[in-house]
């Protein structure tokens, strides 16, 4: 049973860690971004809602993404637990997590803040090159994260759910940190 919260600005490594839990804690990793950039793929209504906010690097719109994982949440697999990445990105999506996951009394174990400096984020998101990766929309992500999502460290703080990872250096070794603040 594992149901955590993987925060961290674009480019700390959230998918990557992700992976790697899933393949430690038999859970599914649910990514907004993964299931927005299927929905676009698919040019689905939700997909041509959210492209234009995707491509400039802002947040695509609470109610969609919220939407969206009330859906993901529903589905069976999820049953012993989910590691969320990319979600919840603002305080009305945390809000509603919460919320969600209290009707089901399922609540959240543990949130793990990935934390690396934003010279090193840059880098790798320009080396990452995905469609949305250029260095303007890079620089917007991480002030949207600054602005929006980064006030929910302090909310998972007063919550006692929060432990802070240092993302930087090797990928195992990162991944062994992250367990050892699961533990
Ligand atoms: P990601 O793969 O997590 O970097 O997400 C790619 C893009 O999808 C982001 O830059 C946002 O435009 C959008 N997105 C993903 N997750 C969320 C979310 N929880 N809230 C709002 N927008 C999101």
């Amino acid at each position: 049973m594992l149901r955590i919260v993987l925060l961290g600005a674009p480019g700390t490594g959230k998918g990557t860690q992700s992976e790697k839990l899933v393949a430690e804690y038999g859970v599914p990793q649910v990514s907004t971004g993964d299931l927005l950039r299927q929905a676009v793929a698919d040019r689905s209504e939700l997909g041509l809602q959210a492209k234009s906010a995707m491509d400039a690097g802002e947040l695509v719109s609470d109610d969609i993404v919220i939407g969206m994982i009330r859906e993901r949440l529903e589905q069976s697999d999820t049953a012993n637990g989910f590691i969320l990445d990319g979600f919840p990105r603002s305080q009305t999506q945390a809000g509603a997590l919460d919320e969600l996951l209290a009707e089901v009394e399922r609540p959240l174990q543990r949130v793990v803040h990935l934390q690396v400096d934003d010279e090193e984020i840059v880098g790798r998101l320009m080396a990452r090159g995905r469609a949305d990766d250029t260095e303007q929309t890079i620089r917007n992500r991480l002030q949207v994260f600054r602005r929006q999502t980064e006030p929910l460290v302090e909310y998972y703080e007063q919550q006692g759910l929060l432990r802070t990872v240092v993302g930087v250096g090797d990928i195992d070794d990162i991944h062994e940190r992250i367990k050892a603040a699961l533990a």
